[in-house]
């Protein structure tokens, strides 16, 4: 028969624990808490406290500062969790000096500050720079889009939140006027309790609505388009991702192609990348202004994808003497180093040689109408739509026309599709346009030296977006309003560099 040890709950054992001897040298928890305690001013935090001469002393933002970052560092956001782990994690216990803040004074931490983590961050790509991390050549900019604090199933236009409050005012009518007729059929007590308890949640969220309608006005695009808002968080955006629609921001980061420092972090409400540049460009100004590098970033190149890519930013970067490259939407199409890449835009490419194509279309710009080879007219879609960067006339047919062509099989992409032939006629691409800023962007992208520098965008700006939500596993943002999820994207990026601190920094100082 087996035989096991003993045991005994029943017993005491004293384990101590000297808090100074766990933040072991070399180890993150050590640089952090030596980068907080001797190479930062942390004094912009202290204008958030009002107890000078009276109430009670506030929990030191270095204290603060060192558990949240650490905690960021494996990848928990959560305030509730990090106050569990001062109470029940050594390490963390160690470097609160075992205070255990409550989390909602690292919740109001975070959140109250995040003009002082601007600061702070500033600071930090200053250090980065004096230790030689950055090396000012070329700095990468894009975007990551992360889910935030706010419901996609609260946004809407004005009309769209409008209608669905008739809808839920609709849902309570109908539901008193049941109540109404039911009143005398004696109904369950609990089955009256929980709709009397639906009516009043529906009545709270009709309420919502209107007080939000009443009081917030439209949200306009980049463009001036009407955009949708948010009841929940109405300066963040629903985008869409590769992971499918989400409700949050866009965290943008420029980061400088030698050791993939990030010298600039912005969160955007919005999904578009337009424009978002110039903010970054400046930003990036801003941090140098006074150092002994300014002078040298005139000379840094910058890269970013189709995105940003728009005339008006084009001649911005042209005015300020930016030397930059920006890659548009046909880039990859004119490398031919990617002519054999099967992506499905170009299995498309060979379909439509088999195809009938445009000029085998009647086309009369003038009269604005359009014969397909079949001999039928075709209905005018758009006057003016705009694909990418420019703008088409567009004509599609029948679908009784088409439904019933012998002529499918050379006309459409897919003989199966349901949907009829379109034809985009261009409308805006001039000889005079082809010599413009688009074009000197074009030729200078697809020059050898272009295709070099922006082949090193890639790998320069997209691992530090990997390193933050897969390395480390934060996914998301935590709180609501740009301002705070700006000062939470801040922290994030801060953490990044003072893990390259960790890790290259102190052997090159
Ligand atoms: S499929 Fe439609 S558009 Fe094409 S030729 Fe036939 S009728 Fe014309």
């Amino acid at each position: 028969m087996a035989r096991y040890k003993e045991y005994n709950y029943d017993q005491m054992k004293m384990i101590p624990v000297a808090f100074d001897r766990q933040i072991l040298p070399g180890s993150f928890e050590y640089s952090l808490s030596y980068l907080i305690d001797h190479e930062l001013d942390l004094t912009s935090f202290d204008r958030h406290y009002r107890n000078d001469d009276n109430g009670r002393p506030a929990y030191d933002p270095r204290l603060l500062l060192k558990i949240i970052i650490l905690a960021y560092s494996k990848g928990i956001t959560s305030s509730r969790q990090i106050e569990r782990l001062c109470r029940e994690n050594i390490t963390f216990m160690a470097l609160s000096a075992d205070t255990q803040p409550h989390f909602s004074t690292l919740a109001d931490f975070i959140s109250r500050a995040p003009e002082a983590i601007t600061d702070l961050f500033s600071q930090i790509v200053l250090m980065c720079d004096q230790l030689g991390l950055i090396g000012k050549e070329m700095f990468a900019i894009d975007g990551c889009k992360l889910p935030s604090n706010a419901s996609k199933e609260w946004s809407g236009t004005h009309a769209e939140l409008k209608k669905k409050r008739q809808k839920i005012d609709r849902a309570v009518r109908r539901m008193l006027q049941r109540h109404q007729e039911q009143d005398n059929a004696e109904l369950a007590p609990d089955i009256q309790a929980r709709e009397k308890e639906q009516i009043k949640k529906l009545r709270a969220v009709s309420r919502k609505i209107k007080h939000f309608l009443d009081t917030e006005t439209e949200r306009k695009g980049i463009s001036g388009k009407t955009v949708k808002s948010n009841i929940t968080d109405n300066e963040s955006a629903k985008m869409k991702t590769s992971h499918g629609v989400i409700q949050g921001y866009t965290g943008v980061a420029a980061v400088d192609s030698q050791c993939q420092v990030v010298v600039h972090a912005e969160a955007f409400g919005q999904g578009q990348e337009h424009g978002l540049l110039k903010p970054v460009l400046e930003g990036i100004r801003e941090t140098f202004v006074d150092t002994a590098s300014e002078k040298q970033l005139k000379k840094t190149q910058i890269t970013a994808d189709s995105g940003y890519h728009n005339r008006g930013m084009l001649e911005y970067l042209e005015a300020e003497g930016i030397d930059a490259y920006l890659a548009d939407t046909g880039f990859r199409s004119r490398d031919p180093r990617f002519k054999d890449h099967k992506s499905a835009k170009e299995r498309n490419k060979r379909q439509d040689k088999e195809r009938f194509s445009q000029s085998e279309f009647a086309i009369d710009r003038k009269s604005e109408t359009c014969r397909c080879p079949a001999g039928k007219i075709m209905w005018l879609k758009a006057r003016r739509a705009r694909i990418g960067h420019h703008l088409f006339m567009q004509f599609q047919g029948y679908e009784h026309d088409c439904n019933d062509c012998g002529l499918r099989k050379r006309c459409l992409r897919n003989p199966n599709q349901p949907t009829p032939r379109q034809i985009n006629v261009a409308l805006d691409i001039t000889q005079e346009q082809k010599a413009g800023i688009i074009e000197r962007m074009k030729r200078k992208i697809d020059s050898p030296k272009g295709r070099h520098i922006y082949s090193q965008r890639l790998g320069t700006v997209e691992p530090v977006f990997g390193h933050i939500t897969d390395a480390i596993g934060i996914k998301r943002f935590s709180l609501r309003g740009k301002r705070k999820v700006d000062g939470q994207w801040k922290l994030m990026m801060l953490l990044h560099n003072i893990l390259k601190i960790h890790r290259y920094g102190w052997e090159w100082a």
